[in-house]
């Protein structure tokens, strides 16, 4: 059987990509005897779900998504941009 360990990295990585069916099947035999996984399973796919309903919530205060910068590197670029033109 695998370990708590084992199954908490599996289930992280199943978000993100297709396990083996054997290995879910483990996993899954795993998440119904141990309600520690169970627990951590269920809020993982609980902060998937709200990231992705809300990825606004996620960035920083004053994030541009359209240039994907930080207030303070708009900030840096400018001045670097401002000095070379000096
Ligand atoms: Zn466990």
């Amino acid at each position: 059987m695998l370990r708590c360990r084992e199954v908490s990295k599996l289930v992280s990585e199943s978000l993100d990509r297709r396990i083996p069916l054997r290995t879910r099947l483990q996993v899954w035999l795993h998440l119904a005897m141990c309600r520690l996984c169970w627990g951590f399973a269920r809020q993982l796919r609980l902060l998937r779900r709200a990231a992705h309903d809300h990825p606004e919530r996620l960035l920083p205060d004053g994030f541009d998504p359209a240039t994907k910068l930080s207030p303070q590197a708009r900030e840096r670029i400018q001045a670097a941009l401002e000095q070379q033109s000096d």
